[in-house]
């Protein structure tokens, strides 16, 4: 029997819905995100739409500001030092990737944590150590929501987390060891990346290298949920994971795209809310 899509644009829509329920609480309070960008990427603009779109849904304002390429440094951090003091503006979220010669963390690091949306300063980010994460990064938070929805029991779970990157893998490990499940966590320099995908009941895979994990790779009925995004010389995009020969064995797979990505961006709208007041 093939593998149980967890269709990420189902989940996600499902969210959007709980979402807006909610932000209705706050009336006619004005709740704003500000994206803020640095050139105009063509392959980010398509993401900025989708995000507005379902900003929009929600009942979230999305303000898109696009900085001119050759913007310093110093400059994007005054930028979102205004940000940061215009009371009005719940989240800010900067886009990237960001130009050669900006230093990513030292960006994220200057948003007010009660406005980071993506869950990335290091202040939220060890938040989620303690158990606390009014903002988690928002892929993790996704992988873990997709792995929750299939009722699977975690404690006790062998799960391996294939990617150890500060804004996906390493939050990811974290948040799943908090339900007790057992975290093995491979990177580049695992010895033999098999032996521990095989034995995984949950398997997340962050890597960005396409077919990377194929079906024989897998334990029979496991949890595979694919965040990696590659774009193929043809312009396709697919996962780390080969699907045609991961779905006849896997329990549950996420499809490439439609899978982790959408919940993604209905993560950062949560968040948006969450950093406007509201308990979600
Ligand atoms: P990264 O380049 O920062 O990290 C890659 C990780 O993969 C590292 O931990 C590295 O050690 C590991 N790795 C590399 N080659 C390996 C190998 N052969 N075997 C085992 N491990 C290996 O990447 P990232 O920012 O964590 O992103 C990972 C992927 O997730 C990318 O494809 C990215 O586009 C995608 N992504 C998706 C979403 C989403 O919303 N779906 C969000 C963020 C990132």
């Amino acid at each position: 029997m093939p593998a149980q899509l967890l269709d990420g644009k189902k989940v996600a829509q499902q969210l959007r819905e709980r979402l807006r329920e909610a932000r209705a609480t706050l009336g006619s309070r004005p709740v704003r995100l500000v994206s803020v960008e640095i050139g105009q990427n063509p392959a980010a603009a398509v993401y900025v739409r989708n995000q507005q779109r379902a900003a929009l849904e929600v009942g979230i304002d999305m303000e898109v500001t696009n900085l001119p390429l050759g913007t310093k440094e110093s400059e994007l951090v005054a930028r979102i030092g205004e940000l940061n003091r215009r009371p009005e503006v719940a989240g800010i979220l900067v886009q990237r990737p960001l130009p050669p010669g900006i230093d990513p963390r030292a960006v994220q690091s200057a948003i007010d944590p009660h406005k980071d949306v993506e869950g990335m300063h290091p202040a939220n980010m060890g938040a989620i150590l303690y158990r606390e994460p009014l903002l988690p990064p928002c892929t993790a938070a996704a992988a873990q929501h997709l792995i929750l929805a299939t009722g699977l029991d975690l404690r006790g779970a062998e799960t391996v987390v294939v990617g150890h990157s500060e804004i996906v893998g390493k939050p990811i490990a974290v948040l799943l060891l908090h339900h007790l499940s057992t975290v093995t966590v491979c990177h580049i320099g695992t010895r033999k990346l098999v032996d521990h995908t095989r034995r995984a009941d949950i398997l997340v895979v962050a890597v960005g290298k396409a077919g990377l994990i194929h079906g024989d790779m897998i334990k029979p009925g496991a949890c595979v949920i694919d965040v990696g995004i590659n774009q193929g010389a043809d312009g396709r995009i697919t996962g780390d994971v080969d699907f045609a020969s991961t779905s006849p064995v896997a329990g549950y797979l996420t499809p490439v795209p439609g899978g982790v990505g959408p919940v993604t961006v209905a993560m950062l709208l949560r968040n948006t809310l969450r950093a406007a007041g509201i308990a979600i």
